[in-house]
């Protein structure tokens, strides 16, 4: 191992991460280094590169959704199962790190909702030892009371890195909502995100999986992933899609219907796509992007419909994401083709912001 590790460090807003080399750090007890193998870029982190989260404090590494190798252990660690932990484990972990002391750690069991979360790659800077806390470097160092998932399965580690931040949150919607056998879901949005509503909906036995999207490749894309109709929302009016959805249902409407848009347009039709009693997830916000208008008679009470806010994830979550993926993971690899190395970082950033790639992936070694 070298005595430096190289980051891409986000220094000012809107403008080319840096190159930078930090000192190997000294680990704390419990804590591990990991090397980077795969590095997923998310669509925060376009908005956190551009200046639109009030979390980040700079300068910092970005990069939240890691798969890597222990490349050193400071005394014993297990994985979330009990199982020892070695130099050399593929891992994937929690990228948030939460108190197990609060109240919703403790008395409400929701730990996504702890008031003392921190995230790798969002909430961390890199001006204090050990500086390597975001995934777009060859190196992260964990923490002690980070929650650590053994990979024993031989998978591409770029497949997986999706699981660690989409396909956790849309785990957590499932764990609100989840479809009877034999249900409709409704999915808004093509992305990483709705393309995880479209897998779990599948293999939790829905019947009817309908996507609305504008990009025909991402919906074609969804097809693939167990979408059994496709609505372009450049081909067709709201009124024509809620007539479809209408026709689909015996005049219901659908049974869960999935906001993965992060689009507050979005969210008008899709509280108007779901039949009597049912649910709306709304998982696509990481951002304020503005309000909307809802007729809360006729659009909910009357309705009796479930609006069920979704935000972020916790372990449990990161797991089934994971067991998704090595489950279907021929079908995933569709979403790891587009790969960057480490100094290209900000041309995978740049790939997203332009929408030239559905999931840009960073590999160190690429
Ligand atoms: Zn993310
Ligand atoms: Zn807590």
């Amino acid at each position: 191992m070298s005595e430096k590790a190289t980051a891409m460090v986000l220094h000012r807003f809107n403008e080319p991460l840096e190159q930078r080399e930090f000192p190997m750090p000294e680990l704390n007890p419990g804590e591990m280094l990991v090397e980077i193998l795969a590095s997923g870029v998310c669509g925060s982190d376009v908005h956190m590169w551009l200046g639109k989260d009030p979390r980040l404090q700079l300068p910092m590494i970005l990069g939240h959704e890691g798969v890597g190798r222990i490349a050193k252990l400071r005394e014993e660690r297990q994985s979330i199962h009990s199982a020892p932990l070695h130099e050399g484990d593929l891992i994937v972990w929690n990228r948030g790190v939460t108190c197990g002391r609060c109240y919703f750690c403790v008395v409400k069991h929701t730990p996504a909702l702890c008031v003392n979360r921190w995230v790798y790659g969002i909430t961390t800077n890199c001006i204090d030892p050990p500086y390597l806390r975001g995934c777009y470097a060859e190196y992260i160092a964990l923490t002690a009371n980070t929650d650590i998932l053994k990979i024993e399965s031989e998978i591409n580690p770029a497949i997986l890195v999706s699981a660690a931040c989409s396909g956790a949150t849309m785990a957590h919607a499932f764990d609100l909502c989840s479809p009877d056998v034999g249900d409709t879901v409704v999915v808004q949005g093509p992305g990483p995100l709705g393309i995880f509503g479209v897998a779990f909906a599948h293999a939790r036995g829905a019947s009817q999986i309908i996507v609305i999207g504008g990009t025909p490749s991402r919906l074609e894309l969804c097809r693939q992933f167990g979408a059994t109709q496709t609505l372009n929302r450049n081909e067709t009016t709201i009124e024509e899609r809620r007539e479809i959805i209408r026709d689909a249902t015996h005049g219901r409407g659908a049974d869960i219907v999935i906001e993965a848009t992060g689009s507050s347009k979005a969210v008008t039709e899709g509280v108007g796509l779901v039949r009597n009693g049912g649910c709306y997830l709304v998982t696509g916000f990481g951002n304020p992007e503005g309000t909307v208008e809802l007729d809360c008679f006729a659009d909910i009470s009357r309705k009796n419909i479930w609006l069920q806010g979704v935000w972020v994830s916790d372990t449990k979550h990161l797991l089934e994401a994971v067991r998704l993926v090595i489950d279907n993971s021929d079908t995933f690899a569709t979403l790891a083709v587009d790969k960057f190395s480490l100094l290209q970082a900000t041309n995978a950033l740049t790939a997203m912001r332009d929408r030239k790639t559905l999931k840009a992936i960073i590999v160190p070694k690429y």
